[in-house]
């Protein structure tokens, strides 16, 4: 790197921390400065040895700072984003980027007409468990892929911040939603054609506290997207079938495993057993004979590093920004079809690629 870059952080809270402390581990960035309306916040930065400031216009015009880092509630990335590009800084904005893709136009113009890098922070394609399934589905393990599901569950509700309401860009779909569409199109590359949806509001009125979320691509591939906020107990954060095996992932802690028939023995005729009140051939469990079963991959992923060094990398112009403009307009355009489908209660016929 050509020189240490400094950051200031907009929003010093969970995620304005995280962005603080992990940054902490690498040479070539230093957090020097911080915006927040809270004045807690702002006394804690101080307390850490970072510039505080209370007003947006301060901390643009230090000349210290050559990244902002937004971490704000969501209706603050796209304005924000665009007063830091005029002051001449480079960006990265927290998940989603934006409420919706008219405000990422917006801002992916102002970037361009700054000349500044914009990176948007799609930290979960890191996630070991999504590793391990892409490397699983990259690599052709289980055959023609037609199922992926992937989950994420607890039961806890909507946190009670600015989360559960609407004018601040709160709903699971903005929230994890925005990082499991992600990762769905970052793996699949194809065609997305149609979107489907059914919202829960089991505590929340105003905002979805959960949903399941349907991708057709172009193959017929579906992929179920879940996200419950009342569910007391989980089901596998993955399961991907395809025409020659199944992987199953359980947890955070990435256990699970893959089950592939054996060549030959694959179509071996199973007796009937019995199941609740009858007899069923078709869903007899499988035995050794006919299957193996293999450990997933191990994969160890640095997030921060890796994501920094590839911003920075690009403010350098010597490599090319991992996560894209048109990646996150996608997901932008994704999350509109699904609040159609919502609307209209039906599935909404999509071009995206
Ligand atoms: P938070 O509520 O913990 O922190 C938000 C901070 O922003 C608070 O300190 C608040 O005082 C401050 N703030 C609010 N309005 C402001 C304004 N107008 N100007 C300046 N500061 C303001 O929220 P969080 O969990 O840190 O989420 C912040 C952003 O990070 C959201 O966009 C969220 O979606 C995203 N996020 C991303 C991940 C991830 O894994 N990438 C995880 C959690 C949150």
């Amino acid at each position: 790197m050509k020189k240490s870059y400094k950051i200031g952080i907009i929003g010093y809270g969970g995620m304005g921390n995280w962005h603080h402390i992990n940054t902490e581990k690498l040479d070539f960035v230093k957090t020097a400065a911080v915006y927040d309306i809270a004045e807690e916040a702002r006394a804690k930065a101080a307390q850490r040895g970072l510039k505080a400031y209370g007003t947006l216009e301060e901390i643009l015009a230090d000349d210290d700072i050559d990244i902002i880092v937004i971490a704000t509630p969501n209706e603050f990335h796209c304005p924000y984003a665009i007063k830091a590009f005029e002051a001449g800084k480079h960006v990265i904005s927290e998940k989603p980027v934006a409420m919706n893709s008219e405000e990422l136009q917006r801002m992916i113009d102002s970037a361009n007409a700054h000349s500044r890098v914009f990176s948007v922070h799609q930290n979960r394609r890191w996630d070991n468990d999504y590793r391990i399934i892409k490397q699983i589905y990259d690599n052709n393990e289980l055959g023609n892929v037609f199922s992926i599901q992937s989950r994420v569950m607890g039961s806890r509700g909507i946190p009670g911040d600015w989360r559960k309401e609407k004018k601040h860009g709160g709903g699971m779909i903005l929230d994890w939603g925005v990082h499991l569409i992600d990762q769905a199109l970052d793996m699949v590359k194809e065609k997305v054609t149609d979107v489907y949806v059914r919202m829960q509001h089991v505590h929340n009125t105003e905002v979805d506290d959960g949903f399941q979320l349907f991708l057709t691509f172009e193959s017929g591939l579906v992929y179920l997207i879940e996200v419950s906020t009342s569910a007391y107990i989980s089901l596998p954060r993955w399961h991907i079938s395809g025409d020659s095996g199944t992987a199953i992932i359980e947890d955070w802690s990435c256990n699970g495993k893959i089950i592939k028939p054996i060549c030959g023995n694959e179509n071996v005729d199973a007796n009937p057993i019995q199941a609740g009140a009858g007899l069923t051939k078709t869903m007899a469990p499988r035995g050794e004979e006919s299957t193996i079963e293999l450990d997933l991959p191990k994969i160890v992923t640095n997030v921060c590093k890796d994501y920094y060094e590839n911003f920075v990398s690009a403010i350098e112009g010597r490599q090319e920004l991992i996560v894209k403009h048109n990646e996150v307009m996608r997901v932008m355009k994704i999350m509109e079809a699904v609040f159609r489908s919502e609307i209209e209660n039906s599935s909404i016929r999509v071009d995206i690629k």
